[in-house]
């Protein structure tokens, strides 16, 4: 569905975007994640056709993007980073002027459309004029705007960005039903824990550069492999006393809790020793990692 093979772009000598070979299958959920200036804008500016690849190629649907533009805009949709629209006019008459590019719908089909995403993305009814809007009325204009053409594939360009909570939300839900309609999307973010709410499959860029891909289980399981293990606990009321034990890296002591790394589980010891001293648990426990956590151990390894 989505394809790029040795994807580069050089900006002023150097590459924005480096060698990106990526594939997404059809009807995925994928999550594009990277820190601020690794290079998630400039690949989506490639792959939408807004820009030229310096070398490599990408394709949607088995159409080269550089060679067939025209062709590829059909098909996809796309929700810049900062969507913009004419703030003297409403939702729907701002939706009216970009929806007449697509002449093989009738004046009848566009009205349908348009009523249909202003109710999707919840501004239907919504009168007042856009330059009004909040930030996140304007994102749900720019989805709705990005689904005009009814396309198979949607790129959203950080989407999440300057929404508040129930934005968020919001764009989530509309995202599963647009994925459970058979939509492929393409989602960008530098936050995981959005991403893993509503992603299938996720690819860490770093530096211009893929550095993981594959389900998010997957790429977890994959640094569990070599992670040490994070043991929390905490005594009912005394202070915690020191800890020692020989697969032991380091601990933070705070008062009651401790924050423990070691190379192994050793809670049952970490229970017999406090035990023996009479201190009560309150809570032990492993912390499996964040997902900030392996998004920051892959830009690391990465050689960030
Ligand atoms: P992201 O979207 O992941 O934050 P970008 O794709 O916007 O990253 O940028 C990747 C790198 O390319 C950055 O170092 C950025 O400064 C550079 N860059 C992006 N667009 C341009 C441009 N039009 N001209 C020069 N450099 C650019
Ligand atoms: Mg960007």
């Amino acid at each position: 569905m989505i394809k790029t093979e040795n994807l580069t772009k050089v900006y002023n000598g150097k590459k924005a975007v480096d060698g990106l070979n990526l594939e997404i299958a059809e009807g995925d959920i994928f999550g594009f994640l990277g820190p601020n200036g690794a290079g998630k804008s400039t690949t989506i500016l490639m792959l939408v056709g807004m820009i030229e690849p310096t070398e490599g190629k990408c394709f949607i649907n088995d159409i080269e993007v550089a060679r067939n533009p025209l062709k590829v805009k059909e098909v996809i949709g796309y929700l810049p980073e900062n969507v913009g629209f004419y703030g003297n006019m409403t939702a729907e008459q701002n939706l009216d002027y970009f929806v007449r590019f697509y002449a093989t719908m009738d004046a009848t089909e566009r009205k349908k459309r348009i009523e249909e995403l202003l109710e999707l993305v919840q501004l239907d009814g919504v009168s007042q004029k856009v330059g009004g809007y909040s930030r996140g009325m304007t994102q749900r204009l720019g989805l709705a705007q990005a689904l005009l053409n009814n396309p198979e594939v949607i790129f959203l360009d950080e989407p999440t960005t300057n929404l508040d909570p129930e934005g968020v939300l919001q764009l989530r839900q509309t995202l599963k039903k647009l994925s459970d309609e058979g939509k492929t999307i393409f989602f960008s973010s530098h936050i995981l824990a959005e991403v893993a709410q509503v992603c299938k499959t996720i690819g860490i860029i770093s530096n211009g550069t893929l550095i993981e891909r594959g389900t998010l289980e997957e790429i977890k399981t994959k640094l569990d492999v070599r992670k040490t293990v994070k043991i929390i606990v905490e005594t009912t009321n005394e202070d915690m006393p020191k800890i020692e034990h020989e697969n032991i890296i380091n601990v933070e002591y705070k008062g009651r809790r401790a924050v423990i790394e070691a190379k192994s589980d050793i809670r049952e010891y970490i229970s017999r020793y406090l035990l023996e001293d009479n201190i009560g648990i309150k809570e032990l426990r492993i912390e499996e990692p964040t997902l900030e956590d392996v998004f920051m151990e892959s830009v690391y390894k990465g050689g960030k």
